[in-house]
């Protein structure tokens, strides 16, 4: 198709969630550029679809220009299209979707959706070098142990409600730490003062694990602690009595914003009778912030071992490959580690700029699809929020273990 010595140029576009990437790499998995910007929030709230999509729309192009002037390569010059076809939020979704079937149009380029999670697990495999590995993906929107049988990335344990990033979020967001540069990261470093473990729920169910009701359990510590409640964005904003603006304001919006609502179901279970927290140890309130980000993490991180080491043991494998937001949380990888020191296996993770979302993880899947043969049209290529992991035909691995 090309010339011997005439390099294929993929561009790669994700924007699932809050994240919008371009990158531009070749056929041999060199990233010559992987730029992206990041939708934040103020603390106390979290990223709304429309809002986010529109965050999306005004860096496209920018970003495209920045991405192409760093890869030192031209639009034409791009062989083949790579974008993220789900799962993810729609609206965010579509903004890289139409860009790319705008572009595929425009320059007469071959088009291919991806998979974002087939994405994270590939970009993994190719960052580390890892063969087989159980794949532990933790994001904001997943939350999967993952191992390739029969020619599908097959899931052996997920959450049964929240993903393990969103737990994370909605903690952060009901203690007030800021999303800058990101709740999970600020919960980490508040983490390593924690000196209190709070026993907290601990939910795995067979191979599936919980989170809610862990989040839940966070909440009742954090509104009913004499300091903390005062720290929480939702009771800040409760308590100071509204100026008439705002309650003006407050009655126009407050049926169709979403994080009102959940002010709202906040301040009805405000006004239930609270359970009495059963554990004697923090009846006396002796935790501060600190000490309940370290119990979360602990908590949650040993859940996603336990299953990890299970499915490891399952499929025989000797290492793990943790992919998604949440991977470079180096706590998280601490454990790991110890669980892999025992079983003597190795561990594959990356840094900020493979582990978070970005367009080059798209490109070289989006490549990795296209020379197996399969392809998409501009009718074809469009999204979808639910796309499920094992669902992919994943032909261009053979299925030799
Ligand atoms: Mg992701």
């Amino acid at each position: 198709m090309e010339a011997e010595n005439s390099p294929f140029y993929i561009l790669g576009i994700e924007g699932s969630a809050n994240k919008i990437g371009i990158s531009v790499i070749t056929s041999s998995g060199k990233i010559l550029s992987n730029p992206r910007f990041t939708y934040i929030t103020p603390p106390g709230t979290g990223f709304l679809p429309n809002e986010t999509a529109a965050h999306h729309r005004s860096k496209l192009l920018p970003l495209l220009a920045q991405s192409l002037k760093e890869a030192g390569v031209t639009m034409s010059q791009i062989n083949l299209i790579a974008y993220t076809k789900g799962p993810g939020m729609a609206p965010p979704l579509s903004v890289g979707a139409i860009c790319a079937r705008t572009l595929s149009l425009l320059y007469g380029v071959p088009i291919i959706g991806v998979n974002h999670c087939v994405a994270h697990i590939e970009m993994g495999r190719h960052a580390t070098g890892l063969q087989n590995p159980v794949v532990l993906y933790v994001s904001g929107g997943n939350t999967q142990v993952i191992a390739f049988a029969d020619g599908k990335y097959r899931i052996f344990g997920e959450t049964i409600d929240i993903a393990v990033g969103n737990c994370l979020d909605r903690f952060a967001r009901l203690a007030n730490i800021s999303n800058d540069p990101a709740p999970g990261y600020n919960i980490e470093q508040m983490a390593k003062l924690g000196k209190r473990y709070v026993k907290m729920p601990y939910i795995v169910k067979g191979m599936d694990m919980s989170f809610s009701g862990i989040l839940s359990f966070c909440e009742d510590l954090i509104l009913t602690h004499p300091v903390l409640k005062n720290e929480s964005g939702f009771i800040q904003k409760e308590q100071r009595p509204l100026t008439s603006e705002e309650k003006d304001e407050k009655a126009s919006d407050e049926e169709s914003d979403s994080e009102d609502e959940e002010a709202e179901l906040l301040r009805k279970r405000k006004t239930i009778k609270r359970k009495n927290i059963k554990n004697k140890n923090i009846k006396d309130f002796e935790y501060d912030k600190n000490d309940l980000c370290f119990s979360l993490q602990e908590t949650i991180f040993c859940m996603l071992t336990e299953v990890t080491e299970r499915a490891m043991a399952h499929v025989g494998a000797d290492s793990v490959l943790i992919v998604g937001g949440v991977g470079c949380n180096e706590r998280l990888q601490t454990i790991i580690k110890a669980m892999l020191e025992e079983r003597g296996g190795a561990l594959g993770a990356m840094d900020e700029r493979y582990c978070i979302d970005n367009g080059a993880m798209i490109a070289y899947t989006g490549w990795l699809m296209h020379s197996s043969g399969l392809s998409d049209s501009i009718e074809t290529a469009l999204f979808t929020q639910n796309f499920r992991t094992d669902e992919v035909d994943v032909r261009w691995r053979t299925n030799v273990q």
